[in-house]
């Protein structure tokens, strides 16, 4: 019996024994499992001391967990694997065992913050695993080595024993080579990263509904979308309905995009009538197309009139600069700088001598100030935008660091992902301007290339974000059996986005795990909501800073007011609403 390992208290100790006692008296009959220590009824008064206690036990084994994560993320080898793998498994027995316990509270009337926090303490996993000690290592250790093969991963056109290239030269080439065959080879070649840990995923969906069912939810989807304040049918609802309100604007890219690249292409790989080819949108997943915008800017008014990339390139821009421009961004808001470990700890280039995951994310280690980036930034516009969207989520976890730590989340995790993406909405060419990286706003004439660039990064992600847990969710559920998720995913992608492979694919492909958070087993969902939650958001902000133009136009959000205004209302955290992480994806 290890309740309360933590911080114990004498008090707590003898009125929970008194409790135990008193429930195996007066109910000799009732079917106590071996890893339920609740008994009876608890009171309200118990249950508040029952949620502090839990929140020093989970504090301690999370804070664990983030610096075993970190280690194995910057640095993959199977030590810290099994280092990570081992701090995670404490800290989904201990969330497994609380949210155990905590039912006997179940139907009391209790104070709203109890109440909220041992409803964010059933939800507050993203992997539930097996109450079965063997069965959850086996998970936790799956879970390490899916993401670390992921991280691993790379292309070698001419056996091992050339140069290989890494996820991060294949993305530079998916964006700027327009010659189709090599497009499609390097597709390929990234593609043949995942079919290896196909068998481990079907595993891992196994193990892990079963963690799900322990713990009441129907499968793991089902768990991912309860944490709405919804139920979850009603949440996928609400994603649907959010998806056909913005459907017409695809639908208007989409067709424009296809016309032009028939043109460039030519109707053999293009055909005018049907599916794009997934290798010519400029992103290995096709799901943002910004960097084919010079294919599709419209005829005489399509110069945005500046190349970001090309100026920070030209100015040699480094790692850290990159970082600082988005750093003075949220200093121009009023928010404090980042701190000074921030830049000790940060991984803000890719390892030479080691393998690492270089897919971005903002980490919180100690749920304090210990916020860190980790990102192999290349200088371009692509990853300027990128790092203010980690930063948001750096400083949204400062925001709410003095928050209980049940609290320490956000609203919902489309909040998290929108916040850094609103102020990127802010990089406008008034704003270039004003920081001195172009010499003057180009008119208005340039506004149309400006708007359509744009679109092709938030407008073309909508039908992406929207499907990638389409597809998990009937995964968890057992609509789409292991024998095919390669075809389930061609299926959505083409309902979807309206894209289809380069090459025929088949079941010995898995084509989801090639996109970091199907192994990663971060839910995607949440991209989905901040891309519609971050226009609502700047539309807001730009009121409140009083600008009545055009908002792709403003600039006045570099006011003190408006930025106060965010750490405010990000500082509720999870006060308010419902997922927990000290770690947060880019898309
Ligand atoms: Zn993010």
């Amino acid at each position: 019996m290890n309740l309360f390992r933590h911080h114990i208290n004498v008090w707590t100790v003898a009125l929970f024994f008194l409790i135990v006692g008193l429930a195996l008296m007066s109910s000799c009959s009732q079917n106590l499992n071996s890893n339920s220590t609740s008994g009876g009824k608890g009171t309200a008064a118990e249950a508040q001391t029952f949620v502090t206690e839990a929140e020093k036990r989970l504090f301690d084994l999370n804070v664990k967990f983030s610096r075993a994560d970190w280690v194995k993320s910057t640095f993959i080898t199977d030590d810290t694997e099994a280092l990570s793998a081992e701090a995670n498994k404490e800290v989904i027995a201990a969330t497994t065992e609380l949210a155990d316990q905590s039912r006997r509270f179940d139907g009391l009337d209790l104070p709203y913050d109890t109440a909220r926090k041992l409803k964010l303490l059933k939800l507050s996993l993203t992997l539930p695993a097996p109450k079965d000690p063997a069965e959850r290592d086996e998970l936790t250790k799956l879970a390490a080595s899916l993401e670390g093969d992921y991280g691993k991963g790379k292309y070698c056109p001419d056996g091992d024993k050339g140069k290989c290239l890494s996820l991060g030269d294949m993305e530079e080439i998916m964006g700027s080579s327009r010659d189709p065959e090599e497009l499609k080879r390097i597709w390929l070649g990234w593609h043949q990263v995942s079919p290896p840990y196909r068998k481990d995923y079907v595993r891992f969906v196994e193990l892990s509904n079963k963690g799900a069912q322990e713990m009441g939810f129907k499968d793991t989807g089902a768990m991912w979308r309860a944490k709405y304040d919804m139920e979850p049918d009603a949440f996928a609802a609400e994603m649907e309905r959010l998806w056909q309100q913005v459907k017409p604007l695809y639908d208007s890219l989409y067709t424009y995009t296809r016309r032009k690249l028939t043109a460039k292409y030519g109707k053999d790989v293009v055909p005018p009538d049907g599916p794009i080819p997934a290798h010519l949108l400029g992103n290995m997943w096709a799901q943002q197309w910004g960097n084919i915008y010079p294919l599709l800017k419209p005829e005489g008014t399509g110069d945005r009139g500046y190349d970001l990339t090309q100026i920070l390139k030209s100015r040699n821009t480094d790692a850290k600069q990159m970082v600082q421009f988005g750093e003075s961004f949220f200093t121009s808001l009023g928010f404090d700088s980042l701190p000074q470990t921030f830049w000790q700890r940060s991984m803000l280039v890719k390892p030479t001598d080691h393998e690492a995951v270089c897919h971005a994310s903002a980490w919180d280690i100690d749920y304090e100030k210990d916020v860190r980036l980790k990102m192999c930034i290349q200088i371009n516009e692509e990853d300027f935008t990128t790092v203010h969207h980690e930063l948001g989520h750096n400083y949204y976890q400062m925001a709410y660091a003095g928050q209980p730590f049940l609290y320490r989340d956000s609203a919902n995790d489309g909040f998290h992902e929108a916040i850094g993406d609103t102020m990127a909405l802010s990089v406008t060419p008034p704003y270039l301007k004003q920081i001195g990286l172009i010499d003057k706003v180009p008119d208005q004439s340039a506004d149309i290339g400006f708007l359509l660039q744009r679109a092709l990064d938030k407008v073309a992600f909508l039908p992406f974000g929207y499907l990638v847990d389409q597809w998990r969710w009937k995964v968890f559920s057992g609509e789409v059996s292991p024998n095919d998720y390669n075809k389930a995913w061609w299926d959505l992608r083409l309902k979807y986005q309206g894209i289809a492979p380069p090459a025929p694919r088949s079941e010995q492909d898995f084509d989801a795990g090639a996109k970091y958070h199907v192994p990663a087993n971060t839910p995607y969902a949440r991209y989905f909501l901040a891309a519609i939650l971050q226009f609502q958001f700047h539309r807001a902000l730009c009121h409140e800073a009083g600008f009545n133009g055009p908002l792709y136009h403003v600039l006045n959000l570099r006011k003190q007011e408006s930025g106060r205004e965010v750490e405010t209302n990000v500082g509720n955290g999870f006060e308010q609403t419902v997922a927990r992480s000290a770690k947060s994806d880019d898309r």
